[in-house]
């Protein structure tokens, strides 16, 4: 990076917005997917869309490559640096701008936690429905950015579903700003759906408008021991019948993850005894006689055979302490070593025997290890995490029969974590090449240099000075 650059940067941005420090800089190198990042050249930290904007253009013309940043919560490695780039990181915008409670819409910067949405909606008897376990540190532009999913997908859809606009700025630091609160809109293509998903390859988001909903009411929660993954998805069946859109999560854990939490990794405290072939955990919204509608739904389930035992949790902490079990997956790290956490979607009907097929290809797979699974049953999403014994022509072997996998079932090699760096060889088990040819031909629209995040597309190059 050149003097001339830096000094028009430090020109541009104000104190404490660009640090060049290597102590600073080596914070921003990773993100939460475990890949090790390179230093970037700087962290530029804008307060103001048109600062970052300024700042964007400046690297554009010096051919500078970018790495957006919200949370570094990302688990595909899109916010990790490779190379030679500056960080652009959205952590001083942060806070909400407004809240229409008439529009039940909530325009926010985009570096502020999800988790401050969430408690700003709920202030207001409002609900912002996108929930995940990294709620604390992701931030909106990373959620809109990954597309994020999460344990409410099944009510509420994934993130694309929940926004209303978005302001983003373009590598070349253009601004296209439509922060309407407009539910119907068809004047024209609607743009902002380019850039949710794609994980800041197309523009940095600076600002968004959130479509709220209304306060669910209490959720009950039921963890439910059943024989067997047909049974979840008959459970799954009945329960969407008895209690439609009122059921928010249909959570799985296979008996794999479930001994490895509960028992050989003693991540948390066992809540129901004995062994059983599929665990579940179910979420119901509504009034006071939700309780009794799920007894009498566990009560039908009993008499056909599809469960074998259950809890209904009697109090928020009771609720919070089953959901540590689902939860469980982001602190299995340390005790089950090197390991692929894989994110794949099939449709929900296939997943059981798609875990089956996984099961029976990586058992057949020398250097491959412990498989553990756990996932959105009733979005067809399964984490399948694998140990393995750290060499990379083994990592490469589980990786080419998982996606092989993937490519015969017509799924997804990421539900919802997005490609980022990780997966980005391996997008042709999920897509033709004419698709990957026009994620191409946009990516060379918006960003003809390759300098917006480089290397999430495959087929664009960076055109980086550094
Ligand atoms: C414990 C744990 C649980 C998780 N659970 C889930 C889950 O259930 N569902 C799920 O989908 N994900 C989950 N994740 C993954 C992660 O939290 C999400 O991908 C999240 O959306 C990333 O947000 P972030 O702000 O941390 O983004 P980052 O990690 O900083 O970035 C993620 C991607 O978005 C880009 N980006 C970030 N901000 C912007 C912006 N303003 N404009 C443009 N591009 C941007 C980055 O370049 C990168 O490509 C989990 C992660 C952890 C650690």
């Amino acid at each position: 990076m050149n003097d001339d650059c830096l000094t028009a940067l430090s020109d541009i941005l104000e104190g404490g917005e660009l640090l060049l420090d290597e102590a600073d800089r080596s914070r921003y190198a990773s993100d939460g997917s475990g890949l090790i990042g390179d230093l970037p050249l700087a962290v530029l930290r804008p307060a103001t869309t048109e600062r970052l904007a300024g700042a964007m253009a400046l690297c554009a013309r010096a051919r500078i490559a970018m790495i957006p940043q919200g949370g570094r919560t990302g688990l595909s490695g899109g916010a990790c640096v490779t190379g030679r780039a500056v960080v652009i990181s959205t952590e001083r915008m942060q806070g909400v701008i407004e809240t229409d409670a008439d529009a039940m819409a909530m325009t926010v910067w985009a570096g502020t936690p999800l988790e401050r949405v969430q408690e700003a909606a709920r202030d207001k008897g409002l609900d912002f429905p996108v929930d995940i376990g990294a709620r604390g540190s992701a931030t909106v532009g990373g959620i809109i950015a990954t597309n994020a999913g999460g344990i409410r997908v099944l009510r509420y859809g994934m993130t694309r579903q929940n926004v209303l606009g978005l302001e983003v700025v373009l590598a070349d630091g253009r601004i296209i700003s439509r922060l309407g609160k407009l539910v119907k809109d068809n004047s024209g293509l609607d743009l902002k759906q380019l850039f949710i998903g794609a994980e800041g390859a197309l523009g940095i988001i600076t600002k968004a408008v959130l479509q709220l909903k209304p306060h669910p009411g209490e959720a009950r929660v039921v963890l439910l021991a059943i024989p067997d993954f047909p049974a979840a998805i008959a459970c799954l069946a009945r329960a969407r019948k008895l209690f439609g859109d009122r059921l928010t999560a249909f959570e799985g854990m296979w008996p794999d993850y479930w001994e490895f939490v509960c028992g050989k990794a003693g991540l948390v405290r066992r809540p129901i005894s004995g062994t059983h072939g599929f665990y579940v955990l179910a979420e119901i919204v509504g009034g006071a006689s939700t309780a009794a509608e799920i007894e009498t739904w566990f009560a039908a389930l009993s008499e056909e055979g599809l469960v074998e035992d259950g809890i209904l949790a009697q109090s928020l902490a009771e609720g919070r302490s089953l959901w540590a079990v689902r939860e469980a997956v982001g602190e299995v790290d340390d005790a089950l070593g090197s390991h692929i956490n894989f994110d794949l979607g099939v449709a929900s009907s296939h997943l059981g025997d798609f875990c089956k097929a996984c099961d029976d290809r990586l058992a057949g797979l020398e250097g491959a290890g412990q498989v553990l699974k756990v996932g959105h049953v009733g979005d067809g999403n399964v984490h399948l995490l694998v140990a393995h014994d750290g060499r990379a022509a083994v990592v490469h072997a589980i990786e080419g029969a998982i996606y092989g996998l993937v490519a015969e079932w017509g799924g997804a090699i990421t539900a919802e974590h997005g490609i980022g760096r990780l997966k980005r060889d391996w997008l042709h088990c999920s897509r033709s090449a004419e698709e990957i040819a026009l994620m191409s031909i946009l990516k060379q629209a918006l960003d003809p240099a390759g300098l917006l995040n480089p290397g999430i597309y495959p087929g664009v190059a960076a055109d980086s000075a550094g």
